[in-house]
């Protein structure tokens, strides 16, 4: 355990000095953190050896499930852009504020959980067609909860935009000192800044400098930015091979490959859908966000991952490595191998399971299962996933 990279100690801004790595003073343990914010960051790198085996490539994964409060990387997003809202003045501990975000569940369920640890209410929005686990789960957590229908991005009524809308309400409307804040993890870059101070250094100490590729889908692009960001600006890895894993019928491909914003649907001259066809939540969108663009630049290459693919993969991680992945992790590993093949063998490749298959049991997991797949014969890994070297 290093001490060194703990959230928000200022000595994690500093370039990590890889011969820390060696000193492991007081034992192996953790030190008391103080309060669940304190759980947040420092979560293993492991090397996922089913995959690693067949590509003959080093597979690493960044365990961000194991992230203490919400269970997913969304913990560090929440509490940064908590705490860039406080330096700001914008929200006051036990003043009565409410902390208002629009998201498919990951981000509301670290916001919720903060918000109870740091004196705030928590109100969420988000879509009806996300898993029924992420909103049971807001509710336990406290949060007000609005489940709304899927709305194209230009309606009032669509998650953020009401999420917004509810958070300026609280502040015109409140009869007291009381605000409301819009955490806004789309746009803003407290987001990708997260990453930029917690889980690219975290990867690179881990890594010990060498990592060949990263790959990992986006959401907002907090993650795929922040990292990149951090590992090609802060530690010059220029060669770094950044790859975006994004699932079928999501645009950000094509906004990689080709410049321009269109599903694969629309590409077929079907209707334009704002909702991404795909059975996998967390990741895959069809606009532009500042997030994903702040890190667009570094992005080198895109890997699309069909639901049957996702679906085999998340199979596959319980049956070989006792890995059981939410589906965004799956789309990363499928992305992960296929990145593996086109690079040198031994190459360094590292991806995130972003959170556990557990908050997935009612939709992806009853998909899997649907698929029959443990009925199927033990086939290679790349002929499951049919990829070709
Ligand atoms: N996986 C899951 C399960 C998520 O909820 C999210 C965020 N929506 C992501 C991955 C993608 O993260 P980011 O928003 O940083 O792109």
């Amino acid at each position: 355990f290093r001490r060194s990279s703990i959230f928000f100690d200022q000595s994690a801004l500093e370039p990590v000095e890889l011969e820390d790595h060696e000193e492991e003073d007081e034992g192996d343990y953790r030190p008391v953190a103080d309060g669940i914010e304190g759980c947040i960051g420092n979560t293993p790198l492991i090397k996922i050896r089913s995959l690693s085996e067949a590509t003959g490539c080093i597979i690493l994964a960044k365990v961000e499930f194991l992230n203490g409060a919400g269970q997913s990387p969304k913990d560090r997003v929440a509490l940064n852009m908590i705490r860039e809202a406080e330096e700001k003045g914008l929200l006051v501990p036990h003043r009565g504020d409410t902390i208002y975000e629009g998201t498919v569940g990951s981000t509301g369920i670290s916001i919720a959980a903060l918000a109870r640890a740091l004196g705030y209410k928590a109100h969420i929005c988000m879509p009806d067609d996300q898993s029924k686990e992420k909103s049971d789960l807001l509710h336990h957590l406290g949060a007000t909860v609005e489940r709304v229908p899927v709305a194209p991005i230009t309606s009032p009524d669509h998650f953020v935009n009401l999420a917004r809308r509810r958070a300026k309400e609280h502040t015109e409307s409140s009869a007291d000192s009381s605000r409301g804040f819009f955490a806004d993890q789309f746009e803003s870059e407290a987001n990708f800044r997260a990453h930029v101070k917690t889980t690219g250094p975290e990867i690179y100490a881990q890594a010990e400098g060498r990592v060949d590729a990263f790959v990992a889908g986006a959401g907002t692009g907090g993650t795929l930015s922040g990292i990149a960001k951090y590992l090609k600006e802060d530690r010059s890895l220029s060669k770094l091979r950044v790859v975006l894993a994004d699932p079928q019928g999501s645009g950000l491909y094509n906004r990689v490959k080709h410049g321009v914003m269109y599903s694969s649907t629309e590409r077929e001259g079907t209707r334009r859908r704002t909702q991404v066809d795909t059975i996998v939540e967390g990741i895959g969108i069809n606009r532009i966000t500042d997030n994903f663009e702040a890190g667009r630049e570094l992005v080198d290459d895109a890997a699309r991952v069909t639901d049957e693919q996702a679906c085999r993969m998340a199979r596959w991680l319980v049956e070989n490595d006792g890995i059981f992945a939410g589906s965004s992790s799956a789309v990363n590993c499928v992305a992960a191998v296929a990145t593996a093949l086109s690079l040198p063998k031994g190459s360094r490749v590292v991806t995130i399971l972003a959170d556990s298959g557990t908050r997935h049991l009612s939709k992806f997991w009853k998909h899997v299962a649907e698929m029959g797949l443990e009925e199927e014969e033990h086939q290679d890994l790349l002929t499951t996933l049919g990829l070709q070297q």
